[in-house]
């Protein structure tokens, strides 16, 4: 894949990978022992019945948020890892090429079209 492209690709991640930190510590609390991973807060409105149970609502919904957005920012860091590897822009299950269109669209794509279906 063209050097220019990955430095493209690479600071599109880049870019990601600084969002989607913000939106997570935007709810959640940093994990001291662990890297990149986070715990939604529980949110406290008050002590009243309707209170609670938005309380409850709200980090129920903030669990399946915290859940998706790490599993964005683990994919992301794992793009920007395989690019200092150099392997970025190969499938990781039958190692073909990756298309540049489609890791330009999708960069934290790591797997081709085919293989992608195929686990579907
Ligand atoms: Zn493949």
């Amino acid at each position: 894949m063209d050097k220019k492209i990955i430095e493209q690709i690479e600071k599109i991640l880049l870019t990601e990978k600084e969002e989607l930190k913000k939106q997570l510590e935007s709810f959640a609390d940093k994990n001291k022992h662990a890297e990149n991973d986070y715990d939604a807060k529980f949110p406290d409105y008050g002590n009243h019945e309707d209170e609670n149970a938005a309380e409850v609502a709200d980090f129920e919904g903030g669990l399946y948020l915290e859940k998706t957005l790490e599993k964005s920012l683990q994919k992301t860091i794992e793009a920007l890892e395989s690019i200092k590897k150099g392997t970025y822009g190969k499938c990781i299950q039958c190692g073909k090429s990756i298309p540049e269109k489609r890791c330009l669209a999708f960069p934290t794509a790591n797997k081709c079209m085919d293989c992608k279906k195929s686990t579907l």
